[in-house]
């Protein structure tokens, strides 16, 4: 698989081993949309519009499974309850569509990197 740059958030927590329960590490999300992540963000690269961090618990969440009419791009079901009817058929549909979980099932593998890629710093190689 190529390599990309992802821009995660300082706090959120390293991904885990294939396999393991999901610990919201974001990783996969950021790095490219699922089948329902391509639907609502209209694109099939970069990281999904529907990803939430949430600072409560230092971790990214599934916006299709939170709230789910927020992210159709559908002003008229925008402000709809998250526990309106809709919003729990959607959560139900979608938890299903992306096997929430199931545990992590993204064969990624990370490395972190401090620099900036406008401005790339002399010790920028020895942060990654
Ligand atoms: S499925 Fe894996 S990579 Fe994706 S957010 Fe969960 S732990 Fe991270
Ligand atoms: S729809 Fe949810 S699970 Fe799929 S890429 Fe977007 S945030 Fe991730």
């Amino acid at each position: 698989m190529p390599s990309r740059v992802v821009w995660i958030h300082p706090e959120a927590p390293p991904k885990p081993e294939l396999g393991a329960p999901c610990n919201g590490c974001g990783l996969c999300c950021l790095s490219e949309p699922c089948p329902i992540g391509v639907l609502v963000s209209r694109r099939t690269t970069g990281p999904c519009t529907a990803l939430e961090w949430t600072s409560t618990s230092s971790r990214y969440e599934c916006g299709m499974l939170t709230h789910p009419t927020r992210h159709l791009g559908l002003p008229g079901v925008k402000r709809l309850s998250p526990t309106s009817l809709l919003n729990r058929l959607l959560r139900r549909w979608v938890t299903r569509m992306i096997a929430a979980g199931i545990g992590c099932d993204a064969e990624l593998s990370a490395s972190v990197s401090t620099s900036q890629p406008d401005s790339p710093s002399p010790s920028s190689k020895d942060n990654r």
